[in-house]
């Protein structure tokens, strides 16, 4: 019988992953997903992974939720798709009907988008032409953070602080003030003495409420981004904040920016909106902004920016149930439980360990930080290796072990976390 190639055969030779070296792909055993059920993954050979990763922190309620391939299945006998430019679309309005209460920004309006990059991009440039539209044309940069990650578009990686092998394009990346990360200490009066003496130049500041996630979860406490936003409103610079990790009720509440007492400018929703069913994401402005750019017909205070997929109708109609089901499930309440059950369970199990540096956490999300005594023994990579051979998925940030499981989990899938997680580092660590 000739041999037939494997699927992480036929994957290598014609799908580019993102985020992966390629000539090393096949080597480090890639989970070749068939199906979802609740909170597992199935590869292709009938192998069962719990999903501790939210499929990249996209996933709340779990996979094939039967509620949601009713939502889509309903849509689909009606449009799957058509064009917001100048045109309109009726489950996209009951969406941003149903948002717009829930939001934390003040007369919400939704530009659509379908990747956080996208929105936050979005954003950048609304903050922008809010300022010219007004005749000011010196409000040209923007204040971001040490640790922002705000996504891969050219834009994005500007305010975005590098790492993961981006500086390569730092000389496409246009000029912005950056500030220590706002959980560092002296960090908020670093901020606040930038935005006193350059808010005249700033367009906007931008950052990630409560959690940096792609820093390895670097914790930003809830005062100092109200301190940020008591500055930026004292220069009149407007704010931007960053939910596409924390939003849609990561770290207990729908949004982040509850918490931390605040009503941004700009706000950038993406990953967790549609459930992780489809690519849905929106930049929403405040009325204030909004009205900055109403003006004659065909004007030059027109936002002349718009994408082909900007407000998918089959995606508007999941992220409508998905909302819909965070209600009536009563998920946050689920989140707080476990969120506490975890919190003791590390606590206890892994934080010990002689491997752990730090274990941060904010609602479910999670980042482990190893303490490797040299740099090059890929301890990330390894202790996630041995997480997917017991059966539960993660990926490392560096050393960095992130977990993020759906907002649905249960307490016994918390504790097999738990169980796995700590077994895995004392497995390949010694400790
Ligand atoms: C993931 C992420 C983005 C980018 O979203 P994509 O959908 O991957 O483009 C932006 N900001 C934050 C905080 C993120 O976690």
């Amino acid at each position: 019988m000739a041999d037939t190639p494997s699927w992480i055969e036929r994957d290598a030779a014609v799908v580019w992953h993102g985020f992966t070296q390629m000539a090393s792909y096949a080597e480090n055993r890639p989970v070749i997903v068939e199906r979802g059920e609740g909170r597992e993954l199935i590869d292709v050979d009938g192998n069962r992974y719990l999903d501790a990763i939210s499929s990249l922190w996209v996933t709340t309620l779990g996979h094939a939720v039967p509620e949601l391939d009713q939502a889509l299945r309903d849509q689909i006998d009606r449009v799957a798709h058509s064009t917001m430019l100048g045109n309109g679309n009726r489950i996209v309005i009951e969406l941003a009907e149903a948002l717009a209460p829930r939001v934390p920004v003040d007369g919400a309006k939704f530009l659509f988008a379908s990747d956080g990059a996208a929105a936050v991009e979005q954003a950048l440039k609304i903050a922008f032409q809010f300022w010219t539209n007004q005749g000011t044309t010196t409000r040209t940069t923007y204040l971001a953070f040490g640790g922002a990650y705000h996504g891969d578009t050219i834009g994005s990686l500007a305010v975005g602080d590098g790492g993961f092998g981006t500086t390569v394009f730092d000389p496409l990346r246009f000029p912005v003030l950056r500030s220590p990360s706002l959980g560092e200490p002296g960090a908020v009066e670093a901020a606040v003495a930038i935005i006193a003496e350059h808010g005249h130049q700033l367009a906007a500041v931008v950052l990630e409420p409560l959690v940096q996630g792609a820093a390895g979860m670097a914790l930003v406490p809830a005062e100092a981004v109200a301190a940020v936003a008591r500055a930026a409103a004292e220069h009149d610079v407007l704010v931007i904040h960053d939910e596409v990790a924390t939003g849609f009720g990561r770290t207990g509440t729908l949004f982040a920016t509850e918490q931390c007492g605040t009503r941004p400018d700009l706000l950038v929703v993406g990953k967790g909106i549609t459930g992780g069913y489809l690519p849905l994401s929106a930049t929403v402005a405040s009325e204030r902004v909004w009205e900055a750019f109403l003006g004659p017909d065909l004007s030059e205070r027109t936002f002349y920016h718009g994408h082909s997929y900007s407000g998918n109708a089959l995606a508007a109609a999941v992220a409508l149930r998905h909302l819909e089901l965070l209600d009536e499930w009563d998920v946050l309440a689920n989140v707080g439980e476990r969120a506490a059950q975890l919190a003791a369970g590390l606590a206890e199990r892994v934080a010990p360990l002689a491997a752990v540096a730090e274990v941060r956490q904010q609602g479910l999300m999670v980042g482990v930080e190893l303490a490797p005594p040299t740099d090059d023994l890929r301890w990330g990579r390894k202790v996630t290796a041995t997480c997917i051979d017991r059966g539960v998925l993660i990926r490392p940030l560096g050393d960095v072990i992130v977990a993020m499981p759906p907002l649905t989990i249960t307490g016994p899938e918390i504790e097999r976390i738990v169980d796995v997680l700590a077994a895995a580092i004392t497995e390949v660590t010694g400790a």
